[in-house]
This record gives C-alpha cells, sequence and structure tokens, in this order.
C-alpha cells in the first residue's frame, strides 16, 4: 500500500479543528439581502485567515463586503497566480439556525449554508494551512476571493471576479461537489431571467365584459408559447417560475407578470433565444406586452483548458485514493464567468454532500479530509 499523502495525514489529524471552525462559520448566519450579516461573517473568516494571508476587503454596495486574501505559502519564486473562489452569503434567512442548528449526525455535518458553501472555504484555509505547515511549495501566487452576492447573480462582485481570474492561469471554485460522490464540475448552464410583463384593459366581468382585455388570459397564452422555447436535447430550459396578475374575480386583470428563467449550455444559443423572447408579440390587439432581462450568467462549457485541469484533479485524486469523477451543473456560479473569460476553471471543489438551499442540506464527515487534500494538492502543482 503506498504511503498515505502528508495533506491527506494532516486534514484527518485536523478534522476535529475543521468541523469546529466549520460550525463558528455556519452559526454566523449569512442572508444575500442582509449586508451587514454578510460582513460581520466575512470579518470572521479574515480574522480567521488574517495570520496566513494579507487580507483586504472591499464595500459591496448592498450587499456585504468583498474579501480577498493572498496567501502566504512555501515557494520563493511565484510565477503566475491561481484563484480559489468562493461566497459569503447563503440563501438562508436570518435565524434558520433556530430551526436548522450546526450539528453532527448520521455521519453528516448539517445546518444553513454548511455545504453550500462554507465548508469549501474552511477547506480551503486548512489546505493553505496544511502547504505551510508541512513546508510544500504553491509554485503561484494563490488568491481566495469570498463575494458576498454569488447568491443573487453575483451583480456587484462580478467585475473583481473577472479581474482576479484575467491575471490567473486556473480558477479553482470552493462550491459543493455533485451528488453524495462529489463529482467535480466541468461545465455549468448558463442563467438568465426576463421578466413579461402584460398590460390589458379593466372592465367589470359581469357588466361590462366585452369591454375588457385580459391581461392574465394573455400571459397565460405567452407563458404556453414561451413553455415551446425549450430543447431539452440542447440543454435549453424555459421556466416562468412565478405569476402575478389581476385584483379579484369579477374584474378582467388589467395587469400581469412572469418572472420566466432560462437556461443554456452554450453561449452560441444566447442570442436566438433572447430574441425569440424580444419579439413575443400580443394575441390579443388590445393588450401589451414588455419583456426586460436577459443572460446573467454565460454557461461555462468544457474547454481543453478545463478538460485538462480535470484531468489533473483526478490524477491527484487517485493519489488520495479517490475516483474523481465529472459533471455538468444546470445552475450556475461565479466560475461561468471566469470560464467565459477562457480562464480554465475547476468547479465543485468543495464538500460532498446533499440538500444545497434545502432543509436536508448536510455534507459528508468521511469526505473532508480528501476535499482538502485535493485542494492543497492542486495549490502545491498550479
Ligand atoms: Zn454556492
Amino acid at each position: 500500500m503506498a504511503a498515505v499523502d502528508p495533506i491527506l495525514c494532516f486534514a484527518r489529524a485536523h478534522q476535529a479543528e475543521m468541523t469546529a471552525a466549520l460550525r463558528t462559520f455556519v452559526e454566523c448566519e449569512s442572508p444575500s439581502d442582509d449586508a451587514s450579516a454578510v460582513s460581520r461573517f466575512v470579518e470572521l473568516v479574515a480574522d480567521t485567515v488574517a495570520p496566513d494571508a494579507n487580507v483586504k476587503t472591499y464595500p459591496g454596495g448592498e450587499f456585504g463586503r468583498l474579501m480577498v486574501a493572498e496567501m502566504r505559502l512555501p515557494g520563493r519564486r511565484k510565477r503566475g497566480q491561481v484563484l480559489a473562489l468562493g461566497h459569503s452569503d447563503t440563501v438562508w434567512p436570518a435565524g434558520t439556525l433556530r430551526t436548522m442548528p450546526f450539528r453532527q449526525a448520521e455521519g453528516r455535518l448539517w445546518g444553513p449554508g454548511v455545504l453550500d458553501m462554507k465548508a469549501g472555504i474552511v477547506f480551503f484555509l486548512f489546505a493553505a494551512r496544511a502547504l505551510r505547515e508541512l513546508g510544500i511549495a504553491a509554485p503561484s501566487r494563490v488568491l481566495l476571493q469570498l463575494n458576498p452576492d454569488e447568491e443573487v447573480g453575483s451583480p456587484v462582485s462580478r467585475p473583481l471576479t473577472e479581474k482576479n481570474a484575467a491575471r490567473s492561469h486556473a480558477v479553482l471554485v470552493l462550491e459543493p461537489g455533485t451528488g453524495l460522490t462529489g463529482k467535480l464540475k466541468t461545465a455549468r448552464k448558463g442563467v438568465g431571467q426576463f421578466r413579461v410583463a402584460v398590460k390589458g384593459r379593466a372592465a367589470h366581468a359581469g357588466v361590462d365584459f366585452p369591454a375588457g382585455a385580459s391581461a392574465v388570459l394573455e400571459l397565460a397564452r405567452q407563458i404556453d408559447r414561451m413553455a415551446g422555447f425549450t430543447q431539452l436535447r440542447r440543454g435549453i430550459t424555459v421556466n416562468a417560475g412565478t405569476i402575478s396578475g389581476g385584483t379579484r374575480s369579477n374584474v378582467v386583470a388589467a395587469e400581469a407578470h412572469a418572472e420566466v428563467d432560462i437556461r443554456i449550455q452554450r453561449l452560441r444559443d444566447a442570442p436566438a433565444l433572447e430574441k425569440k423572447f424580444r419579439a413575443l408579440r400580443p394575441f390579443d390587439p388590445h393588450c401589451t406586452i414588455e419583456v426586460t432581462g436577459g443572460l446573467n450568467r454565460p454557461p461555462m462549457e468544457r474547454s481543453p483548458g478545463i478538460a485538462a485541469l480535470f484531468g489533473q484533479a483526478r490524477r491527484l485524486g487517485r493519489e488520495l485514493g479517490v475516483e474523481l469523477e465529472e459533471s455538468l451543473s444546470g445552475g450556475g456560479s461565479d466560475g461561468n464567468f471566469t470560464a467565459a473569460l477562457g480562464i480554465p476553471t475547476l468547479d465543485g471543489l468543495g464538500a460532498v454532500g446533499e440538500g444545497a438551499h434545502a432543509a436536508h442540506e448536510s455534507l459528508l464527515v468521511d469526505r473532508m479530509a480528501d476535499r482538502t487534500a485535493l485542494l492543497g494538492k492542486l495549490l502545491a502543482e498550479l
């Protein structure tokens, strides 16, 4: 049997410490829409990493602060830069801990944001610590960037992500892996939102029905039309996720609107799909339609650079006794932005578990060490 990898040994020996750190992270709630809560969490991470890094934080406008930590790692001459990317926000509102406390049970850690993605941050911090304490050189400069607005589309952090990625030769995204085997993500769908607003003409549904033009009826027809834009084979989906409209059942509705989510697998499908939305025309000439929105995150397409990075991770995984697989995710992350710049990006390097954004959010305790070690080994090679 091969000797146990030193970084893996380190991670195993520090498992309790990692769990304790993760507990303090999870117990510091950080919903996207609560800027001061997110900034409090960012301060906590900044304090944790400060002994091992030069830490800077930046104002995030209506969101919490952004954090960039330049890690102090062994190795004299640095050639190029590696960007580790994560987010500090979660989808869970303040107070979720009361019903979903951090706990360890059934071989898992549970709690809001534990998987998506506070564990990924902890794994990265301990991977960096392992390199320092074991004296293993990292050939590149390593940055850790944490964004406060990822769960709401990264409107504020995107420029900084792109700036730091553009100077890097690899991006490691600390989002959870796919499924209970923790597949890495080498492709992600692009994500967009449209708002389709219909204006009709109000009228008394009993007294003056013919004078009305129902925005609700018009919207219903448009939703059926938009559903026809889905092409599952090409990886294109269109989902009218919410609708609202009308005032009372006895009034012909003057207004209605829908929020529509789109996903695409290839960037080249975006123009045609956007054109279809812009080309929506009312069935009822007494109604008008206004379409706003568009693609928010470009797809992360599996480039040769991404495939090579995955191949490297798979080889390193084997040295840890793990057979890594890859996956296409329907969800977006900040890795979409970096991959779209042509920077080799490997995503899903965080925890192995299930239930992101759901009440059973949890991670597998016995996969904490090998994920941490994988990050360490990548930093030692890239
Ligand atoms: Zn996430």
